[in-house]
């Protein structure tokens, strides 16, 4: 069994707290499911799980099966199995996606695959993904669409088999055709690998989560983890959006919170709705 625990993770991008004590302990098997509004901090712990270097940790640690993950370069972390699906995916020019994935696949595992068997599993991953074949003699995303783009991150999932993988708005930008594809293909690699698998799906939309079960479902606002359950969240959620849980746990908008802070009051005044994104 593998196990990944987050435990009071607490970071800051540009000195501005953004994590606020994060506890989330994932399993093999386990599919979690975190929903929250914009700029709460979702895109943030994800970036910090797989050690993106502009974020500060300040308190808190991230075990992978005992072993503290936050000393770790990138690269250590993905060869201890962490995987992480961007919200928006990089271009790379000149290196094509099939090079991209076997150089991916080759530094992170012990054992080095024959071209021969690597060819095939990827002739396999694409008919499962739906994908046009001249999709892995392309340079990585260019060019690619939304929706490619995040095929060709559940492409890269279903190569490298990780441990866990940490999919940020994996849904945004698919139509409701690739949004079922990806969904079964999710599921199927859960279903196949449910000993040594599990997921974190960061979603604002409860349609990826009818295409794959969360066995967990969290609501993050401010940097917090303030409600965990089943699908009944998300179900809620749909109906009451985010705000009654803002007002059980005193929350403040974030137009509010900053006013009162006395900060960025001014341009709050300009764009008017204290959005940050
Ligand atoms: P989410 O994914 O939940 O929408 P993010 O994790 O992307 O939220 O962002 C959380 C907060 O961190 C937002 O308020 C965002 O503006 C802020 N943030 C992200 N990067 C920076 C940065 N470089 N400087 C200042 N604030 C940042
Ligand atoms: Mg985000």
């Amino acid at each position: 069994m593998q196990e990944l625990v987050i435990t009071n993770l607490h970071a800051n991008v540009e000195g501005k707290e953004i994590l606020k004590g994060v506890n989330l302990t994932i399993k093999s098997g386990e599919v979690h499911a975190i929903m929250g509004p914009n700029g709460t901090g979702k895109s943030t712990l994800s970036a910090i799980i797989m050690g993106h270097p502009k974020y500060t940790v300040t308190e808190g640690s991230i075990k992978l099966n005992g072993q503290e993950v936050l000393g770790m370069e990138v690269d250590e972390r993905a060869k201890a199995g962490l995987f992480l699906g961007m919200q928006y995916p990089s271009e790379i020019a000149g290196i094509t996606n099939s090079d991209f994935i076997r150089a991916a696949i080759n530094s992170t595992s012990e054992t080095k695959e024959s071209l021969i068997k690597y060819i095939r599993r990827l002739d396999s991953a694409i008919t499962d993904l739906k994908m046009d074949s001249d999709m892995t003699s392309r340079y990585l995303n260019e060019g690619f669409s939304g929706g490619e783009k995040k095929r060709n991150e559940i492409l890269q999932l279903k190569m490298l088999k990780p441990k866990f993988a940490i999919l940020d708005e994996i849904d945004s930008g698919l139509d409701i055709d690739a949004l079922t594809v990806v969904g079964q293909n999710l599921t199927k690699e859960m279903e196949e690998r449910s000993g040594e698998f599990g997921m974190l799906l960061i979603t604002h939309y409860q349609r990826l989560l009818d295409h794959i079960k969360p066995t967990h479902v969290h609501v993050m606002l401010d940097g917090r983890i303030v409600k965990t359950g089943g699908s009944e969240i998300v179900e809620r959620l749909e109906v009451e959006g985010y705000d009654r849980y803002k007002e059980e746990h005193g929350i403040e908008d974030v137009k509010e919170k900053r006013v009162s802070i006395g900060n960025c009051a001014t341009s709050l005044g300009v764009n008017g709705n204290g959005s940050n994104n």
